[in-house]
């Protein structure tokens, strides 16, 4: 380096090349501690103490050693009157997909980590408490791809203001030549019915035309938010593509494709017949795209793509005797659970049907198609955790965020292929996406039934106003013979079978009571 960094007196008796290279050796050695695996009785694995910090790293602003300032800016969360300590982890640990406990990794991947460091508050003790704090916080130390000697097998990548979406194009041909075209195409959804949608019209990115078209077309679909309702636009602005609708043009084409379709402009919002045609058909138009678009920053339209057209943040970095530190962001569940998207209604359903997500978030570009998922800031091959049988990677992979069932915090991500077993009984599955949606937020009252419609028509189940039917429903309507026992027991069953968590569900007047479409809440 051109400048040599000044540091203060404590900060130049770290050695952290030799904190660096002795941790690489310890974890070689110690597979059961890589693996978050340990014997009964023993005491859990909290990271391997480099040095005691104490109180010394404080606020950015007063730090005049610039470790001091990098320690500080990527602290795992505030410290009690005893300070820090600077501890060392295998580099799986800051890996958020990876569930450790778990001997499946021993057996496929076993590969020497690199390790990596952190600033830990000193009080903390507990394992899980320790790893949550170090992802939920982006409080993980990473040397550099150039500093690492001998190439291991995690290396973070360093998050520039503009993403490289070749990354993007990489993951995408991994996904299409490891899980086919459909990925996962999943029973009586994707593939089987006549895919024609009346009126279906997609956005021509090289002529900037909306144009008709077929859903067999190859195109990209953009799920985004639209901002506050009734917003006085004038007519100028309506004449321009909001910033998301103009990043997403130039992902699409990064990408190699030329088709694009955005809600807004390819349905025409002043037919209602042709948009309720449309809206019933929302399974498949998001099933057929060849990969969704997430806009998951920003609470409007004309927030723009991080990485597009957007410039990133840069995350902490520092050069000390000759190494390169660079902090990874924090987990993408994090960021995307923070969003405006998040919270909507409407993108509920566009993230669970889509087959392959590109979610551009505040910090990063996150990846999930049916089988695995993707992160911009770790480096690794994506055949690295990826299994050819895929309910084994069940044991080591994290489930998907987009493709449902996580949706609630702290019930944390479920498996990838609940989708799409077989044995799964669909109306559970029906169940789970509507609790799940019932946290999300609508500007109309009248689209709580709309914005789910395409999840329950994909499963082939039969609802009445979003109450889940028997699987044979006939005997139930009128001029029909008396249903049998079986079937007014599930109905009974369907109509009982929701309630709200808090007391404070707010009446939706346009839909009935007894139905959970008739209230705001969730259930
Ligand atoms: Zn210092
Ligand atoms: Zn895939």
């Amino acid at each position: 380096s051109v400048e040599a960094p000044r540091l203060c007196r404590d900060c130049r008796e770290l050695d952290l090349p030799r904190a660096f290279a002795e941790a690489d050796e310890f974890f070689d050695a110690n597979w059961d501690l890589v693996l978050g695996l340990r014997q009964r009785n023993s005491p859990s694995f909290t990271g391997l103490q480099v040095a005691t910090l104490g109180t010394r790293i404080v606020p950015d602003e007063k730090a005049a050693c610039q470790l001091c300032r990098f320690l500080w800016d990527v602290r795992a969360g505030d410290a009690a009157d005893d300070g820090y300590h600077l501890r060392s982890f295998p580099s799986f640990w800051a890996l958020p997909f990876i569930k450790l406990s778990s001997g499946a990794i021993r057996s496929n991947h076993r590969r020497a980590p690199s390790s990596v460091l952190a600033v830990v508050p000193a009080h903390l003790s507990d394992q899980g408490e320790i790893r949550a704090r170090l992802l939920g916080h982006g409080s993980v130390i990473f040397r550099a791809p150039a500093s690492v000697t001998n190439p291991r097998f995690v290396t973070a990548r360093p998050i520039a203001p503009i993403a490289d979406l070749g990354l993007v194009s990489d993951w995408i041909a991994f996904c299409a030549k490891n899980h086919g075209p459909g990925c996962l195409e999943t029973k009586g959804g994707r593939g089987k019915r006549s895919k024609t949608v009346a009126g279906f019209r997609l956005l021509d990115c090289a002529t900037r035309l909306v144009v008709e078209a077929s859903v067999r077309q190859r195109f990209v679909a953009l799920s985004y938010v639209w901002g506050a309702p009734g917003g006085t636009a004038d007519a100028a602005a309506l004449l321009r593509w909001p910033k998301v609708v103009e990043d997403a043009i130039a992902v699409t084409e990064a990408l190699g494709l030329r088709y694009l379709w955005v809600d807004r402009y390819c349905i025409d919002q002043d037919n209602a017949k042709e948009k309720h045609q449309q809206i019933s058909n929302m399974h498949i138009i998001y099933q057929q795209a060849q990969l969704t678009i997430v806009a998951a920053a920003g609470s409007d339209s004309n927030y723009g793509l991080p990485g597009v057209s957007r410039l990133r943040e840069t995350l902490p970095s520092v050069s000390v005797s000759g190494l390169d530190l660079l902090a990874v962001p924090q987990d993408a569940y994090k960021s995307i659970r923070e969003s405006t998207w998040w919270e909507r209604g409407w993108t509920y359903q566009e993230g669970v049907l889509s087959r392959r997500r590109v979610v551009f978030t505040e910090h990063q570009i996150y990846f999930e198609c049916g089988a695995m998922v993707g992160y911009e800031c770790f480096q690794l091959p994506p055949s690295a955790f990826h299994s050819p049988s895929l309910l084994n990677q069940e044991r080591f992979i994290r489930g998907g965020l987009l493709s449902g069932f996580s949706g609630v915090e702290s019930r944390g991500a479920s498996s990838f292929r609940q989708t799409t077993s077989a044995h799964k009984d669909v109306r559970d599955v029906a169940a789970s996406h509507i609790r799940n949606y019932s946290h999300r937020k609508l500007s109309y009252n009248t689209d709580v039934f709309n914005a789910i419609q395409g999840i329950l028509t994909s499963l082939q189940i039969h609802t009445v106003l979003g109450i889940i039917l028997p699987s044979s429903p006939a005997g139930l309507f009128p001029g029909s013979s008396t249903p049998p026992a079986e079937t007014r027991r599930d109905l009974c069953a369907g109509l009982v079978s929701w309630w709200h968590e808090s007391p404070h569900a707010i009446r939706i007047p346009e839909f009935p009571s007894w139905s959970w479409v008739g209230w705001r809440g969730n259930v």
